[in-house]
């Protein structure tokens, strides 16, 4: 899937600062949260506790240096930047190698301040594997235009106008009339047939999640009988822009609509889930038992509310994940802390080839400990 925003990421997950360590922060700057006051006291505290953490650390001079350059650029980066309107910022900084990268997110992160050998990408990876990729096309008797969107962007793919006469003119006979009529009437046929032809073309061949659809009701039910059943099936929605409708408008009502269809998926999800669990043999919830079934392979999909972390443990040989062992039950090897073992559950999801999916809080999957696990079918 080509994006800046991925080659971005995949140049992060690239840079190593040798015996340098690199600061990673993410901000949440949703205005419709918390107000621009609070964002930066959020930022000014959290890089105060990033400054007396790094005059405790026992590392070099060299390396303590390049931290307290990080902050200070974090510090003017994050006070520059408040006025920004997008809801969340990450900036990474490895001061002696000379690195720096800065990312507007289209969606909230958690407030946060890691200092590791690498930069943590996970929060941003995540977003990315949460945003899909739609096929807008917007379709009229004359005109149709094919739009991708894409974590908040809109770009045209392509365009097709016809040569279709608006109306039959005014005093011609009645049959001169009709023969006219069915004449525009195939133009307007053809058209819709070259558009269904081309939205099959432009759909086989990229990665959509699916296609929404812009066109009156008039012309729905032929264009529809004209599509590859490729296409039929991917139709996810319909919108109510138009060809003639300018870009950002289309843009607008197409994230409205991806909204809409997330919660929608989320809400069902949520109740089959549920309804697993209250069953009690083919789902878990609670973070305990959904590790505890991760480990043991049983897990098909793993269910997580956005943006909840809690640490926990990990062993370091057999890869097992743990909320409190303090040895692993099966090598009894020591096990290591990890600061957020819900985000080490989904590595380890994608890992195996589970789905992962999100919930947005708050949810009823609060009442069963923030996260579930629907289990494979035992052959
Ligand atoms: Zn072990």
């Amino acid at each position: 899937m080509p994006s800046p925003f991925r080659d971005r990421i995949v140049a992060l997950s690239r840079f190593h600062g040798g015996p340098l360590l690199t600061t990673s922060f993410f901000l949440d700057t949703n205005l419709s949260k918390r107000t621009r006051r609070e964002i930066l006291l959020a930022a000014k505290n959290m890089i105060a506790g990033g400054r007396a953490d790094i005059a405790s650390m026992d590392v070099s001079r060299e390396i303590k240096s390049s931290l307290e350059k990080d902050l200070a650029a974090l510090e003017a980066y994050f006070a520059g930047n408040l006025s920004s309107t997008v809801p969340g910022l990450a900036a990474y900084s490895c001061s002696g190698a000379g690195f720096w990268e800065a990312l507007d997110l289209p969606e909230a992160p958690l407030d946060r301040l890691v200092v590791d050998r690498n930069p943590y990408i996970r929060p941003v990876t995540r977003i990315l594997e949460d945003r899909r990729r739609f096929l807008v096309l917007t379709l009229d008797r004359r005109e149709a235009r094919w739009y991708d969107v894409y974590m908040s962007r809109i770009d045209p793919l392509s365009s097709l106008s016809s040569d279709i006469p608006k109306k039959v003119k005014s005093g011609i006979s009645g049959q001169e009339a009709k023969r006219i009529e069915r004449h525009v009437e195939a133009l307007v046929r053809a058209h819709l047939k070259r558009c269904a032809q081309t939205t099959f073309d432009i759909l086989k061949k990229d990665g959509f999640a699916g296609l929404w659809l812009g066109c009156p009701d008039a012309l729905y039910r032929d264009f529809e009988g004209m599509l590859h059943s490729f296409v039929r099936e991917r139709i996810k929605g319909r919108l109510k822009v138009r060809p003639i409708d300018p870009l950002d408008v289309v843009l607008r009502e197409a994230e409205d609509l991806e909204r809409t269809l997330k919660k929608r998926e989320e809400e069902d999800l949520l109740k089959m889930l549920i309804g697993e669990i209250e069953k009690g043999t083919r789902a878990r919830s609670g973070l305990r038992d959904c590790l505890a079934a991760l480990n043991k392979g049983e897990v098909q999909t793993l269910v997580v509310t956005r943006n909840h972390f809690v640490p926990g443990k990990h062993c370091p040989r057999c890869r097992l994940l743990f909320l409190d062992e303090l040895r692993c039950p099966a090598c009894e090897r020591k096990t290591e802390t990890r600061p957020d073992i819900v985000d080490e559950a989904i590595e380890s999801a994608l890992h195996r080839k589970c789905d992962v999916k999100y919930i947005t809080p708050p949810s009823r999957l609060d009442h069963y400990g923030k996260m579930g696990a629907l289990l494979r079918y035992k052959a």
